[in-house]
């Protein structure tokens, strides 16, 4: 077997170049073609020599991965399934917006962190992707909505690790990915505009700010170690405090002046005023040592087996009105292709067993055909 090139950063496309006896900028002008042009074939490469191009040819290959299949949300949100082998698929989520597309990219199959309200967690850990399988799926969303779009220029504006699988669990192949991704002669996509989203695995946060500090997102959900081990069982493994900490230490190297937490409303759980006015206490703590933070609250989206509920529009607004009248930043997510199973929490393949639903969950879902009227923001602004 030849080696795939998109599992190189250029660095990596460097060094394999070098070792076919090839200069620097020739790595270079391989890696524009590869993910600036989208070409997976050595003839295309025009401007390489053809004793170049066949001894490419020989020693690797350009290979993405294969579409299962491909659905198209009446909001313009487009998710597609991805066979990584062994009866592994997984999904990627392209969130289109007036002056930016954002694409929700997947880092493993599974995830081993078993969050209680997510049903990639409940689907249990199979793999980590390769570098080549996570930044396949930008190089070929970009590539495939240039030509759906017809459109030359740019099409994705925005990476957000909030696909299938816990980012921070695979980092030694997640690293070379976000470097394609900022990368100018790659996709040259701002610190700023790659965020990635973890459940809070404390020493690589450290290690992201000093390795790529792109935007951070932290699933926090919860204001207290108690329920949160309950929900996030790594909590068990990095309480808050640590992990707080660590996000203020990040801070100093991030992109942006505040860490974005993540708050999924599950009704009865964790969506309480005293819940709020924990969480508030909490960051007033933390603000002393320097945190600066901007809280987002997603509505839950349920599947049968988490036997959660969505917390009520009227439960978000006052939970989100005790963080803003602390002086907190707070938004709702909006929720996108929810008639393709697109949402957060939604990316589990088959969203199975339809028919077993409770009434009112099955209202749920079906009111997410609409999205929620109150809106405020979408997953790319996170
Ligand atoms: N593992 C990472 C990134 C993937 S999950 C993480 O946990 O941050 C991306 C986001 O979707 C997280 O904030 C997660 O809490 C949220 N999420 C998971 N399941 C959800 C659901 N059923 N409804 C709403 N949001 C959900
Ligand atoms: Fe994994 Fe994130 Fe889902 Fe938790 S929310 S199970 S960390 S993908």
């Amino acid at each position: 077997m030849t080696t795939n090139l998109l599992d190189y950063d250029l660095e990596g496309l460097t060094a394999f170049c070098e070792q076919l006896g090839q200069k620097r900028f020739r790595a270079t002008q391989l890696f524009r073609w590869i993910h600036q042009k989208g070409a997976s074939d050595f003839e295309q490469m025009t401007d390489l020599a053809k004793s170049l191009r066949e001894k490419l040819a020989g020693a690797a290959h350009i290979q993405g991965l294969n579409v299962v299949s491909r659905h198209d949300s009446s909001d313009g949100t487009i998710k597609w399934l991805f066979d990584v082998g062994a009866g592994d698929v997984i999904e990627t989520v392209f969130i289109p917006e007036t002056g930016r597309g954002t694409l929700c990219i997947s880092s493993q199959a599974g995830c081993a962190v078993g969050c209680r309200f997510c049903s990639t967690g409940h689907q249990g850990f199979s793999r980590n992707l390769t570098t080549g399988e996570i930044i396949s799926q930008l190089w070929f969303a970009e590539h495939f909505l240039r030509k759906h779009l017809g459109r030359d220029e740019r099409i994705i504006s925005n990476v957000v690790m909030m696909g299938m699988g816990e980012p921070l669990q695979n980092y030694s192949q997640l690293l070379p990915a976000l470097k394609v991704m900022l990368d100018d002669h790659g996709y040259g996509l701002s610190r700023r505009r790659v965020t990635v989203s973890t459940s809070g695995v404390v020493p690589m946060i450290d290690r992201l700010a000093r390795d790529c500090p792109v935007a951070l997102a932290v699933s926090l959900h919860a204001p207290n170690d108690a329920l949160r081990s309950n929900l996030v069982p790594l909590n068990k493994k990095y309480p808050i405090a640590e992990l707080l900490d660590a996000c203020a230490r990040y801070q100093s190297a991030a992109p942006r002046d505040f860490i974005t937490f993540e708050y999924c409303m599950l009704e009865g759980v964790n969506d309480q005023p005293e819940h709020a006015r924990q969480l508030v206490a909490l960051m007033k703590t933390h603000a002393a040592n320097g945190l600066s933070c901007k809280f987002n609250l997603i509505p839950f989206n349920p599947f049968p087996a988490s036997g959660l509920l969505r917390s009520e529009m009227p439960q978000v607004l006052a939970f989100a009105k005790i963080l803003l009248d602390a002086g907190i930043i707070t938004t709702v997510r909006k929720t996108r292709g929810d008639d393709i199973d697109a949402a957060c929490g939604q990316l589990a393949g088959d969203v199975q067993d339809r028919t077993g639903v409770d009434q009112r969950m099955a209202a749920q879902r079906q009111g997410m055909l609409g999205g929620i009227k109150v809106v405020v923001v979408n997953r790319d602004t996170v």
